[in-house]
């Protein structure tokens, strides 16, 4: 059956040294999983209850392209976050199997608009107008597991016009890898092609149009943007 239509292309991030892209599936992202980050915005962290969220998978940005400032907010936040990439998946995955469905990491932004989020949470409203909205997701390309393996300790850091803004190491992250997927995996069925954003460090801040920003899982993989 023809569509009725043109379906849009299928969202792409890039492979670190590769000709070939990684085709979006969804974007799932962690709240709270850094407890300075969490005690910053004066949130209290559950290891019960993890916090998360989704984004269009149309909201990636890949590293080099400008992200443009989004409309209806005046305060625009950077999230530097390790994102885990998968190329397989199921519900109901166990911790001890979780790292084989992952096909790679990569660095990337959660962009929030933080004034439409502090209205959500007063309101106890969704989240998704202050995270899932248009170029809210800058990806870096992603490295392989089958070339870097694993990462359990890299330092991850955001600087804006050369300034540090973020730094810290994904050591401290609350739900490591495995458990982030496998809780993941218990709400939703993973696939190939899904992302996970894995939280921030603290030290989130605004961005403004014009910002030069450099995220880094270092030794690793790194980001650039400009806010335009
Ligand atoms: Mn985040």
């Amino acid at each position: 059956m023809p569509f009725a239509f043109a379906p849009s292309p299928p969202p792409a991030a890039a492979i670190a040294g590769s000709a070939t892209r990684f085709p979006v599936r969804r974007i799932f992202c962690i709240g709270r999983n850094y407890a300075e980050h969490a005690a910053e915005m004066g949130a209290s962290v559950d290891r019960g209850n993890p916090v998360f969220f989704c984004k269009p998978a149309d909201a990636i940005v890949v590293d080099g392209a400008d992200v443009p400032y989004p409309q209806a907010t005046k305060e625009l936040h950077h999230e530097v976050e390790m994102v885990v990439a998968l190329h397989s998946g199921g519900i109901d995955i166990a911790e001890a199997d979780a790292l084989t469905h992952v096909f790679g990491y990569a660095v990337g932004l959660d962009l929030t608009r933080r004034d439409l989020q502090a209205i959500a949470k007063a309101k106890g409203m969704p989240w998704d107008t202050a995270k899932a909205f248009d170029h809210s997701a800058p990806l870096s390309p992603i490295r392989p597991a089958a070339e870097i393996g694993h990462p359990r300790s890299a330092a991850l850091t955001l600087a804006v016009n050369g300034q540090l803004r973020q730094q810290s190491d994904i050591a401290q992250m609350i739900f490591n890898v495995p458990e982030m997927l496998a809780r993941l995996s218990r709400l939703f069925e993973l696939k190939a092609g899904d992302l996970v954003f894995t939280g921030t460090p603290a030290g989130v801040g605004p961005l403004v149009r014009g910002d030069a920003v450099h995220a880094q899982l270092a030794g690793l993989t790194e980001l650039r943007c400009r806010i335009a």
